[in-house]
């Protein structure tokens, strides 16, 4: 398997500055990086720092997926049926293969949407590594058949996955489906975001050095309506993982639809974090900014919405603007904390819900609209953070995707609850009290798919995904397992043998 290595020669061109354009245009299918169908046109990949093309992709079409796919299904035929102990092989090949291009895939993060270095290496490219690495831990452990009594309950893999993805934290939104279904010998057509596709790119060089057999893994490059669609509704896909914006998940589960197949969907939050009245509050309302400046707040699980006691408001809005000032914005290369945002749409939406939030009267602490002091060029936005805001105003019930947080006041901590609960997602939620009796209890009362108490650290066993409009599914883990295995119960696998 290991001798098997595509060769891809990418054609660079020097630019102003220093950089090099990132000439990807090429698709991986079949284990070969090929040329578009005919027509394909190409779409520059803006650096949101420089504002700048970094690069070019190919936008794809049917005739692309259609050939992707084939390729898939065919090679379905033996991956299906590879042994655990071949796959556990190839889990760990790949882990290797990505160590080495660790360093690249996070400066190609930095390029495609901004993560500052610190947090493209620490956190973006490593959660790749993670995934891979607890995918092939369950792999180790996991219970494909079960016996009870005469019967057999197989869980076999269910064939063609289509992949489709955003640009936020790209590369563990892509690795956090492709260790799981290559763990249970599914195979992928893959359509990451073309916001921010070079990760991409390079997991696809990393898997097939990686020797992952021809077929098994595909990458096809293009927009949401035409070659997500076409993933979406292919009738040889047999179950399609989406992660991106609600508005998106229901066009995949409507083109979906026709063809019977399963739908998996990671999308948007609002995600509420309940402080109560102890002596660990200061510290609480600093942790809950700083979750939300993270990746300058694009993040589907970030606690947006932070409520307190009203009596602590004062107290929440100077701990709230000193922790939001220092996530300065600044160039993604150097040591900034905080990176610019991804994109020009996303700079604007975000400038506009800011605004709405000053007129619709809650209390601006800090920010605003507007570039910050000497950042001319780059999508870059001032941390904000707004106080007093209340349940019905529009930046308590939008999702923003930027760096801005909505602290709410509560007289009752029940009706706090039952606010953090009033929204129509349900991905994450965050508590936040000493006394672990009242945290457990708050954490067992709010209708979220991921409880965090104070702080605690990723746990990349746990299962991710939403309650309500956040969508359908588990990913990580076991649970990520569930999502690309079939069941099958065999009646009869235990009986006395007839005899010759
Ligand atoms: P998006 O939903 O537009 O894009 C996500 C992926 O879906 C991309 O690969 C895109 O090409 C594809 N897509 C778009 N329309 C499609 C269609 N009709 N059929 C099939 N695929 C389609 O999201 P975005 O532009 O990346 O971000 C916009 C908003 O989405 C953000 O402001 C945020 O609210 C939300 N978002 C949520 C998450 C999350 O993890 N929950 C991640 C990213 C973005």
């Amino acid at each position: 398997r290991h001798a098997r290595r595509a060769t891809l020669t990418l054609k660079t061109e020097p630019k102003a500055g220093g950089t090099v354009m990132r000439d990807y245009t090429k698709f991986y299918i079949g284990g070969e990086w090929v040329e578009p169908a005919a027509g394909a046109k190409t779409l520059d990949v803006i650096n949101p720092a420089t504002e700048e093309s970094a690069g070019k992709i190919a936008m794809g079409g049917k005739a692309d997926v259609d050939k992707a796919v084939a390729a898939a299904k065919q090679a379905f035929a033996s991956f299906g049926r590879s042994s655990r102990e071949d796959r556990l092989e190839l889990l760990g090949a790949i882990m290797g293969e990505y160590q080495k291009r660790q360093d690249d895939i996070a400066r190609a993060i930095t390029e495609e949407m901004g993560a500052p270095s610190w947090l493209a290496t620490s956190a973006q490219a490593a959660m790749g590594m993670a995934h891979f690495n607890t995918a092939m831990e369950v792999l180790k452990r996991y219970t494909f058949e079960e016996p009870r009594g005469t019967t057999v309950i197989a869980k076999e893999p269910i064939g063609v996955c289509g992949f489709i993805t955003p640009w936020n934290w790209p590369i563990n939104q892509m690795a956090c489906k492709i260790a799981p279904a290559l763990a249970v010998g599914c195979t992928i057509v893959l359509k990451p975001s073309e916001v921010a596709p070079f990760s991409a790119y390079l997991l696809a060089e990393v898997l097939d050095a990686a020797g992952v057999p021809k077929g098994v893994f595909n990458l096809v490059n293009g927009d949401g309506p035409t070659v997500g669609s076409a993933i979406s509704s292919h009738p040889d896909v047999d179950m399609v993982s989406f992660t991106g914006s609600t508005r998106a998940g229901i066009a995949v589960a409507q083109d979906a639809a026709p063809t019977v197949k399963r739908v998996h969907q990671e999308l948007g939050g609002k995600s509420p974090n309940i402080l109560v009245d102890d002596d660990g509050f200061g510290e609480a309302v600093s942790r809950g900014i700083s979750g939300v400046m993270m990746n300058s707040g694009q993040s589907c699980n970030a606690p947006t919405r932070m409520f307190v006691p009203a009596a602590r408001m004062e107290e929440a809005k100077t701990v709230a603007a000193k922790t939001a000032e220092g996530w300065a914005p600044g160039d993604p290369n150097g040591n900034s904390r905080m990176g610019p945002v991804v994109s020009e749409t996303q700079w604007d939406k975000i400038q506009g819900l800011i605004q709405k939030g000053i007129e619709e009267g809650a209390e601006l602490v800090t920010g605003g609209t507007g570039r910050p002091d000497g950042l001319d060029k780059g999508y870059y936005v001032k941390p904000t953070v707004f106080a007093n805001v209340t349940n019905d105003m529009t930046i308590a019930r939008e999702e923003i995707f930027g760096p801005v947080v909505s602290i709410l006041g509560y007289d009752d901590l029940d009706i706090a609850i039952e606010q953090g609960n009033d929204t129509p997602y349900g991905l994450a939620a965050y508590v936040q009290a000493k006394d672990l009796g009242t945290a457990r209890d708050i954490a067992r009362k709010l209708r979220a798919g991921q409880v965090n108490i104070n702080g605690a650290g990723v746990d990349f066993t746990a299962p991710f995904g939403g309650y309500k409009q956040s969508g359908n599914g588990r990913e990580w883990g076991d649970h990520a397992f569930a999502e690309f295995l079939e069941t099958k119960a065999i009646l009869g696998f235990e009986q006395k043998q007839a005899a010759e």
